[in-house]
């Protein structure tokens, strides 16, 4: 049998191999970290997030991410599996303790008797493997980026994405700011008061959209001046710069809060999510941004609740690459150049933590089932994780393709039209019984 070889220890590489080496696969998992580092991550850790530590909404009826969670989890996602053993409380979003996550993942992979995890660089792509999963991400090396766009006629694109800063907890000013979670939504923890929110009236408010959208940027290179954003990740300054209101309808919504202090509604509020499990860290949901350093520490100070705040860590941004799947890959996500290359994660054309361990998950048991020498059969539609596939590999236009989230748009109609919550229930009930009778039928074909 051959080895399989996955470049990248991130969230889909860790997946892979994970489902590879439990359908009794021997894999080899090369990761860069600590050898070479990227511009995002910061620690040695296999499946490292590199930015907020949630998976968003766990609730698998009425949200598409969260069906693809639980679809995961009946297919024995290690990355599900580590992220529930370690999540904190976040309303109804499943968010994780990033540190506790990721030594889950690791512990799990290293100790897997089928798995050997090396620590380097690949920067070209060995003509002797023969069954290899690349998931390096958005943050690819360069060499290994040269590379792939030899091998795709250059045909991969790029957008750029931000990450929000980290407050430290104690320097958060509690008697202006209080714990509560829209509308008191209550959390897989129990908990209703899972956020802290951090209130402004309508002229601070005016006098902050002010500062952003004054406020100074780090320039782009040359080169990277035609890469669009990411629709679902804009910088504060960029959706301040949209309008008047564009943050008040946005990250910054106070719809489903009270000030406690007030009893009523605050115009707008910046709400900031626990993110370590010591509870001492706290993320500012939304706020991912450009600014330069000096100058995001003295405009967010200028919110009421955080004037002495202190910064873990400030947001930054970064240029994603990925391939035109739609054009390059097949429905196993083998390049059709090289069919003994596979790939996964963000570099497909997914966008998000869930989506890229999703499409890791595929390649992992797609990729063992070529070694197993048996024959693939991609998971239906009409799931969460064949609607994302198929849009990656054939549904989406080439010609605009862009990286996508999952969502029920992805996902075959209904066969008698149906609204609202009752549609996404119907699609959601359907998904989980098809994914159960794919797996069962999985198990038969092995
Ligand atoms: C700055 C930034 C912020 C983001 N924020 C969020 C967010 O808040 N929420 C969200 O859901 N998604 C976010 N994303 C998008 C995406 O979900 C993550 O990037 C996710 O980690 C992608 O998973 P992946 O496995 O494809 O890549 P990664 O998790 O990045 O894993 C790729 C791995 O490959 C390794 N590697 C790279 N090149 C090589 C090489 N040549 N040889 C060996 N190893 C190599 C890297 O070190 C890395 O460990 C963000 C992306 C970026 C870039």
């Amino acid at each position: 049998m051959k080895t399989i070889h996955i470049i990248g220890g991130g969230l889909a590489g860790t997946e892979a191999a994970w489902q590879a080496a439990s359908a009794g696969c021997d894999v080899v998992l090369h990761e860069m970290r600590p050898v070479r580092m990227t511009e995002a991550h910061v620690t040695n850790g296999l499946a490292e997030l590199v930015c907020s530590n949630s998976f968003r909404s766990d609730d698998w009826e009425n949200n598409a991410v969260g069906l693809l969670h639980e679809e995961m989890r009946r297919s024995g996602s290690l990355i599900m599996r580590a992220g529930d053993t370690h999540k904190l409380p976040a309303g109804g979003a499943l968010a994780v303790d990033r540190e506790g996550f990721s030594a889950a993942v690791e512990r799990a992979l290293v100790s897997h008797p089928h798995i050997e995890v090396r620590r380097e660089e690949i920067t070209d792509l060995p003509p002797d493997w023969q069954n290899v999963i690349v998931a390096t991400g958005p943050l690819t090396s360069a060499t290994l980026s040269q590379s792939l766009r030899a091998l795709t006629s250059e045909d991969s694109l790029a957008f750029f994405d931000a990450i929000a800063p980290i407050v430290e907890r104690d320097s958060i000013d509690l008697s202006l700011a209080w714990f509560q979670s829209r509308y008191d939504k209550k959390g897989p923890g129990g908990g209703d008061a899972d956020y802290i929110n951090c209130p402004m009236n309508e002229d601070e408010y005016r006098a902050f959209v002010a500062q952003l959208k004054s406020g100074e940027v780090t320039q782009f290179h040359e080169w990277e001046k035609s890469t669009p954003y990411f629709e679902g990740c804009l910088p504060i300054e960029v959706m301040a710069a949209r309008g008047e209101d564009t943050l008040r309808f946005g990250p910054m919504k106070p719809v489903g809060l009270r000030d406690p202090k007030t009893g009523r509604r605050p115009y707008a509020v910046v709400q900031l999510r626990q993110d370590n499990a010591l509870g001492t860290l706290w993320n500012m949901v939304g706020f991912q941004t450009k600014l330069k350093h000096g100058e995001q520490t003295r405009i967010f100070r200028t919110i009421p609740a955080l004037g002495d705040a202190r910064f873990a860590r400030l947001g930054g941004i970064h240029r994603n690459t990925f391939l035109n799947s739609p054009r390059l890959l097949d429905s196993s996500l083998r390049l059709h150049a090289r069919r003994s290359l596979r790939f996964a994660g963000q570099i497909t054309g997914v966008e998000g933590y869930v989506e890229s361990a999703a499409i890791g998950l595929l390649a992992g048991r797609f990729a063992a089932t070529d070694a197993l020498g048996t024959e693939i059969i991609p998971p239906p539609e009409t799931t969460a994780l064949g609607a994302l596939l198929a849009h990656i590999t054939k549904g989406a236009m080439a010609a605009t393709f862009q990286p996508m989230n999952v969502n029920f748009g992805l996902f075959p109609p209904l066969e008698t039209e149906t609204r609202g919550r009752d549609r996404k229930k119907l699609m959601a009930h359907r998904a989980l019984a098809d994914l159960d009778q794919w797996l069962g039928r999985r198990a038969a074909a092995e």
